[in-house]
This record gives structure tokens, C-alpha cells and sequence, in this order.
């Protein structure tokens, strides 16, 4: 088991949480993804999953933890479940919390107290009784929160900046790219080299090539075009995530038949999916 990798789908859903008999299969939680790589723990984005994740962890006898946690960037979304981080609320918990989207003089401690403030939310992140430390980065740059895990980073083309991660474990990759948008018949070069190759891909499949036109400069992709980026990358896998809060459990059936035909191996991300590179 020490050099098992997995990956578990805590939220796939993009923009706004959203419930009902619709989404009930691929679920309506935003984005949360945990990997484990062997005995260490990762977490990729805090949107509404963050909460069951914690439920999860907060339940589990292997606290206290001593867990990274990768921000791609902190609009609401990717943030929201923070304050509602069970684990975070428990003092022998040791936690980092990275972001390499934030502009020179803003910092992601500054971000969250900023988030957490009154009127906007009752109490400030120092409610928190885990030992936190906050690191920032710049996008590129590459990461080792464990002896034997490597982070690499690339920017990505969305509002404010968002980071696309490579985890990258015993001869393994996990690529998380996610919120970023293309540009129609020019492949992301950022993008491909951080793919390159890479076992599985998890990408920002907000919308289909047919609806990308209305959504044009709102910080997106489709999943045809992470079908494109996965072939030209040699990636094996692709993982349709950050599904539109409008694109039903239906429609995310048919995505799914479709992209297995254009690249075998690939799905569609629902909550509680766990795959292994
Ligand atoms: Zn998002
Ligand atoms: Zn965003």
C-alpha cells in the first residue's frame, strides 16, 4: 500500500452548488478532489465537497493529519467549504494550504480573511484550531510537499489566474486542470507540456464545443477540446470535471458515451468516483 495513488471525486460540479433530482447521480457539489499518494493526503480544491471530505476525515482514526491542500484559485467556487472544513477544527491537525494564482502584494491568508469577514461570514479563519500554515507560490514553479511526490505548475487561462497542477508519485501522473479556458484551433502550449504523457487528466469540461461560443471569455473549456489537448499530449485518460450546474445527469450520460469513443478510458467525474493512475 505504501506506494498505492488514488484518486477520489469529493465535488464535480462548476460556478454554484446545485441539488435536486437532476444532478442527483453526478452530484452538485463544486470542486473537491483528494488523492492519496501512499500514506500522504492531498486535497485539490475546497468548494462544497470539502465538507464530506471532511466528514470523512474527521470520522477516520488515522488523525491526527499532517495534509496539503492546493487552492487552483479562490474564486467562491473552489473556496466556499473551507469555514466547513471539519478538520480544521481540530487542534492536532497540521495542514498547508497553497495557492500560486495571487497577484505580487496579495496573499492567500489575506484572501481568506477577506472571505471570512463580517458581514459576509460570522467568524474570521482564526476560529481555526488546526496549525495552518499558509504558502504561496507563482505558477510554474515546481512543488514537493513529501519526500518521493512532485508538484509541477502551469498557469492557466482564466480571470484572476488559476494554477493547473502534475502530481506526479512512484512513476505515476495525475494532472488537475482546472479552471482554465482554450482558445478555439490553438491547443494551450502551457497546458500540453504540463499533460504531457501523463496517466490521467481531469480537466475543466465546463461546456461542449456547441455551447462554447455564448460562454467566450468566461474562463472555460469544453471536453471536446480535452480530448484534443489529452491525444496531442500522448495522455491516456481524460476526466470530463467542473460540470455546468445546467448540464443534467442525462446530458452528462451522453458526454460520457461520446468522450469513451474519442479517447478510450475516459469518463465522467461523479462524486464518490475513485480511480488509480
Ligand atoms: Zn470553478
Ligand atoms: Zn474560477
Amino acid at each position: 500500500m505504501a506506494d498505492a495513488f488514488t484518486v477520489r471525486f469529493w465535488g464535480v460540479r462548476g460556478s454554484i452548488a446545485c441539488s435536486g433530482p437532476r444532478t442527483v447521480r453526478y452530484g452538485g457539489n463544486t470542486s473537491c478532489v483528494e488523492m492519496r499518494c501512499g500514506g500522504r493526503l492531498l486535497v485539490f480544491d475546497a468548494g462544497t465537497g470539502l465538507r464530506y471530505l471532511g466528514n470523512a476525515l474527521a470520522g477516520d482514526a488515522s488523525l491526527p493529519l499532517d495534509a496539503d491542500l492546493f487552492l487552483t484559485h479562490t474564486h467562491f467556487d473552489h473556496v466556499c467549504g473551507l469555514p466547513f472544513f471539519k478538520p480544521f477544527f481540530l487542534p492536532q491537525n497540521r495542514w498547508r494550504l497553497w495557492a500560486g494564482h495571487l497577484a505580487e502584494g496579495m496573499t492567500l491568508r489575506r484572501v481568506l480573511g477577506e472571505f471570512m469577514m463580517s458581514p459576509l461570514f460570522p467568524v474570521p479563519p482564526e476560529v481555526f484550531r488546526s496549525e495552518l500554515e499558509y504558502r504561496d507560490f507563482r505558477a510554474g514553479e515546481a512543488l514537493s510537499p513529501a519526500p518521493g511526490i512532485t508538484l509541477r505548475t502551469a498557469p492557466l487561462n482564466h480571470p484572476d489566474g488559476a494554477t493547473g497542477y502534475r502530481i506526479e508519485y512512484e512513476g505515476r501522473s495525475v494532472c488537475y486542470v482546472t479552471d482554465t479556458e482554450h482558445v478555439p484551433g490553438s491547443l494551450d502550449q502551457s497546458v500540453l507540456t504540463l499533460i504531457a504523457q501523463a496517466d490521467l487528466v481531469i480537466y475543466d469540461c465546463m461546456y461542449t464545443d456547441a455551447e462554447y461560443p455564448r460562454y467566450v471569455g468566461w474562463g472555460h473549456s469544453t471536453w471536446q477540446e480535452g480530448v484534443r489537448l489529452c491525444k496531442q499530449a500522448r495522455a491516456k485518460r481524460l476526466v470530463v470535471f467542473h460540470h455546468d450546474p445546467d448540464h443534467d445527469d442525462d446530458m452528462l450520460d451522453g458526454i460520457g458515451r461520446e468522450v469513451a469513443k474519442a479517447l478510450p478510458g475516459s469518463v465522467v467525474a461523479y462524486e464518490g468516483l475513485t480511480l488509480e493512475p
